[in-house]
């Protein structure tokens, strides 16, 4: 905006060197490093820059059989014979060894998924870290978990996940699984699979013994491979709603225990009340954090009419501060877009917001030349039935609608098909408690956004999925009882 003063910081780029990252990377199966049987490969690019970092192994079915096979053999082996207080034990080495590495990871998701430096360094890391830390903590108290029940670990869980926190949904999906006494095999996203090869170093390094857990890499049929195998028991998947019906078919009738996390919608709710400054900030990480690529992002934004003029001008302002550009630069905010395919896909939605006469604004940021870039985007006069206030976008577009009642914004609030998260700004501990507990959302944030805890379970409701990970919750998920 006009009344910004034009400065800018220095770049401050993080030096790729730090991170090793091989030319070419094979199925990591039974703790040693095995080609693909039928011999593919697919390359791996920074979507920054569109170049190509690694080579990876396309899973075919007799890969995930392979994988399969050898969890099963460290379930009915070594690790099931051995004592959750040292399972506990092993746990704790991984998550140590995470700390130790944690620059190393870092630079390698921000290369590999096109994330800032600065959220792969100060969240996704961190908290990969912490959640086998708070799980490695329950391993030998599980009967303190769940006072007075039967339990038992359920076999060998097939996990599958996506590309937006790759090395954090590892972490989510690995480090109960093993606490619980379970072993796994997990897919990573066929456009970010380098941080969970980098776990599979880590975890040889730490002398789990072999199977326990398996990295298998590919794209969609080596996850459907993966849920649909026999021999496993659990199926804990992280994705599209699309892809989550097509597996909750295909385990139908069978005796898999299944959790999905899905997709979301969420609202951002501002009374007239709120802290407009600090709600503004709650905006911006709600729906620019990670460009977007955040299934609970706050994409729906909610304001009471009284305060709508403020909040808006406060908003494109603030906006309008944001840098986006290269994800290694300290500095940057905003970083590229995953994919070209996910690009597209969020170019659409922006084409579809205007088409259906929503007003839109964009930062006038300078994008780089190459690579996958969307400008922090806003659309107000937005419908209840437009678009884009319908569909997940899953990138840095807000969808901005106004209301004037309490019942009148729990109304709009709950009328999506999703049901994951929410947010709610307002100085009244009361109004808080009274539109949270009405919202049809896993997690309602109250004065904060995007904050997460191992502690604290998270999923969904409605279309956004079920089951819980994180907490006590996450722990039932990997148990019979
Ligand atoms: P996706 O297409 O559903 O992919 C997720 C994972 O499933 C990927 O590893 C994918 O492989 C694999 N996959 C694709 N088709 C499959 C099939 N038929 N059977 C088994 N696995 C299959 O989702 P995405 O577009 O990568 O991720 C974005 C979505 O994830 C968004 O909708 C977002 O809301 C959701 N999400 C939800 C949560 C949550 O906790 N609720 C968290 C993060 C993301 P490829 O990568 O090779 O396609
Ligand atoms: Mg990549």
């Amino acid at each position: 905006m006009s009344d910004q003063t034009e400065w800018n910081y220095s770049p401050a780029p993080e030096s790729a060197k730090q991170a090793h990252i091989s030319g070419r990377y094979e199925h990591f199966i039974n703790g040693k490093w095995t080609a693909p049987k039928e011999g593919d490969y697919f390359s791996t690019t920074n979507p920054a820059n569109g170049k190509k970092i690694a080579e990876v192994a396309s899973g075919s079915q007799a890969d995930v059989n392979a994988a399969v096979k050898a969890a099963r053999a460290a379930y009915e082996g070594p690790w099931g014979k051995l004592s959750a207080r040292d399972r506990g034990k092993y746990i704790y080495r991984i998550a140590r060894l995470i700390q130790e590495r944690a620059r190393e990871f870092a630079i390698i998701e921000t290369l590999d998924g096109g994330k800032p430096i600065r959220e792969s360094r100060d969240v996704d890391i961190p908290l990969a870290a912490n959640h086998f830390f708070y799980y490695a903590g329950w391993a030998d108290k599980l009967e303190y978990a769940f006072p007075n029940r039967k339990i038992a670990s359920l076999g060998v869980a097939g996990q599958v996940i996506p590309w937006n926190f790759p090395l954090l949904m590892a972490a989510w999906k690995i480090a109960p699984a093993l606490a619980t006494g379970n072993t796994v095999v997990l897919k990573p996203a066929e456009t970010t699979p380098l941080t969970s090869l980098k776990l599979a170093e880590l975890i040889a390094e730490s002398g789990l013994p072999e199977g326990v857990v398996n990295i298998v890499t590919g794209a969609g049929e080596t996850g459907a491979a993966i849920v649909n195998h026999a021999d496993v028991n659990k199926v804990a998947f992280t994705g599209s709603t699309s892809v989550g019906k097509l597996i909750q078919k295909s385990v139908a009738g069978s005796n898999k225990k299944v959790t999905l996390e899905l997709g979301g919608k969420a609202a951002n709710i501002i009374l007239d009340d709120a802290a407009i400054d600090q709600a503004v900030e709650g905006i911006v990480n709600g729906i620019y954090f990670n460009q977007g690529h955040v299934c609970c992002a706050g994409s729906r934004l909610f304001v009471q009419e009284s305060v709508f003029d403020e909040v808006m001008w406060k908003l494109k302002r603030r906006m309008d501060t944001l840098i986006v550009g290269d994800p290694l630069d300290k500095n940057t905010d905003v970083g590229a877009i995953n994919s070209k395919e996910q690009l597209r896909t969020i170019e659409k939605y922006i084409k579809t917001g205007r088409e259906e006469g929503s007003e839109m604004y964009q930062t006038s940021c300078k994008l780089p030349a190459s690579g996958n870039w969307c400008a922090p985007t806003v659309f107000t006069n937005v419908a209840q039935s437009s678009t884009i206030a319908q569909e997940e976008i899953f990138g840095p577009v807000l969808a901005v609608q106004t209301f004037r009642t309490v019942p009148e914004v729990i109304e709009k609030a709950n009328n999506t098909p999703y049901g994951l998260s929410a947010g709610v700004w307002s100085d009244k501990g009361a109004r808080l408690f009274q539109i949270s507990s009405n919202l049809d959302a896993g997690v309602v944030w109250g004065n904060t956004y995007n904050q997460f805890d191992p502690t604290s379970p998270f999923g969904g409701y409605k279309e956004s999925g079920f089951g819980r990970e994180g907490g006590l919750h996450g722990l039932a998920a990997y148990l019979d009882m």
